[in-house]
């Protein structure tokens, strides 16, 4: 793997096929078979976001006292936090088999009712980047979440009929990096909506350290703090980071992690002290050194980075500007003398600070 990729909360090897056949949680086959993934299947093995825990246990226990189906989920946050565990745990706590898609893959109103009608009695439907599903989907899923029923338009031009069938009750579970771009209607319609933020330190530790037993990994607290620090606060890159360091403490070492190990390990694969990977360096250097520190527009320094808009808007601008490191103002992206420090550069005089009240007159 490229180092660069390391840092990325990409997909891997731990996650759901999100095209193909159906995913079932209840059987616990393939990709989410509990003993091979570092997926968490209860609420309990999901570490932190204590308060989004207690509101979905409370959803779910009422759903299963009630015999019915969960409400419908909205998770929203940046790639790699927990949004696809969370749709495997509603499916494994409330015992029923789960559905796997995304927005893209549901092209045509067809795609969507082909799925629909599959699903049996209080079954988990979850759409991954449910905000770029089409408008013409979005109107068949209104009816299927709030009353369970599909219309199918049977023929075309004036022969057209529509008919009307009744789905099972089901959950959906939506997934989305862009809660902006969630259409109002389709927002209103979930039962609870939640935003996943980056995890503290000291929940990645616990994760690098549930991580680590699954693969039977021995790893000390210094060791799983120096993993934790430095993974952007995102249980993906901290699972992919242990993994890599593992490799380098078995090849180099006798296999066991301390701080020393972690820390040579990380180096190896170029991670900084903050956890930023080659492309947040690249936005921050494009922006002090080629922009003067901006402001700038965000597609000027998307080119200049050489990724798409979206990406850096959706994978690297929140990390960035929680660290404190970028800000976002109307007039373009600014770096703050953070940044300048971090990069090894003075900051001249006009960088910006946080609060600096100047940029939003
Ligand atoms: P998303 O859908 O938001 O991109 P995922 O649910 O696919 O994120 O999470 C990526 C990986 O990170 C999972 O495979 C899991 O191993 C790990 N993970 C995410 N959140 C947690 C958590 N709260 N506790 C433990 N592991 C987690």
């Amino acid at each position: 793997m490229a180092r660069d990729e390391l840092l990325r909360a990409t997909p891997d090897d731990d996650d759901l096929e999100l095209e193909g056949p159906p995913a079932t949680a209840a059987g616990g086959e393939g990709s989410l078979d509990p003993i091979a993934s570092l997926r968490p299947r209860t609420l309990d093995e999901f570490v932190g976001q204590t308060e989004l825990k207690r509101r979905m246990a409370v959803i779910l226990e009422a759903a299963r006292r009630r015999k019915q189906a969960a409400d419908h989920f909205l998770f929203a946050g940046p790639p790699g936090l927990g949004k696809t565990s969370l749709s495997v745990i509603v499916a494994a706590e409330m015992d029923v088999a789960l559905h796997v898609t995304s927005g893209p893959a549901l092209e045509r109103p067809g795609d969507l009712a082909a799925i629909l009608t599959k699903l049996g009695e209080g079954d988990v439907l979850f759409i991954d980047e449910i905000h770029r599903l089409s408008r013409s989907v979005e109107e068949v899923l209104y009816p299927a979440m709030e009353d369970f029923q599909l219309d199918i338009v049977l023929g075309k031009g004036p022969a057209a009929r529509s008919i009307r069938l009744d789905l099972p009750r089901f959950c959906l579970v939506g997934a989305t990096t862009r809660t902006g771009l969630i259409t109002g209607p389709l927002r209103d319609r979930f039962g609870l909506v939640a935003r996943l933020d980056y995890y503290d330190p000291d929940d990645l530790r616990a994760i690098v350290e549930r991580a680590a037993q699954i693969l039977g990994a021995e790893i000390d607290a210094g060791g799983a703090w120096e993993i934790a620090r430095r993974s952007r606060g995102t249980p993906r890159i901290a699972n992919r980071l242990l993994r890599r360091v593992r490799d380098v403490a078995e090849v180099e070492g006798d296999g066991r992690i301390d701080e020393h190990v972690a820390r040579a390990g990380l180096e190896l694969f170029g991670i900084d002290a903050l956890g930023l990977d080659k492309v947040d360096r690249s936005i921050l250097s494009a922006l002090c050194e080629r922009f003067g520190g901006g402001p700038v527009g965000l597609s000027t320094l998307a080119i200049a980075v050489s990724e798409p808009t979206e990406t850096v808007e959706d994978v690297y601008e929140p990390y960035l500007i929680q660290q404190g490191l970028l800000m976002r103002t109307p007039r373009g992206r600014v770096a703050t003398p953070a940044a300048w420090h971090h990069l090894g550069l003075v900051a001249p005089p006009s960088a910006h600070t946080p609060a600096d009240p100047s940029l939003f007159d």
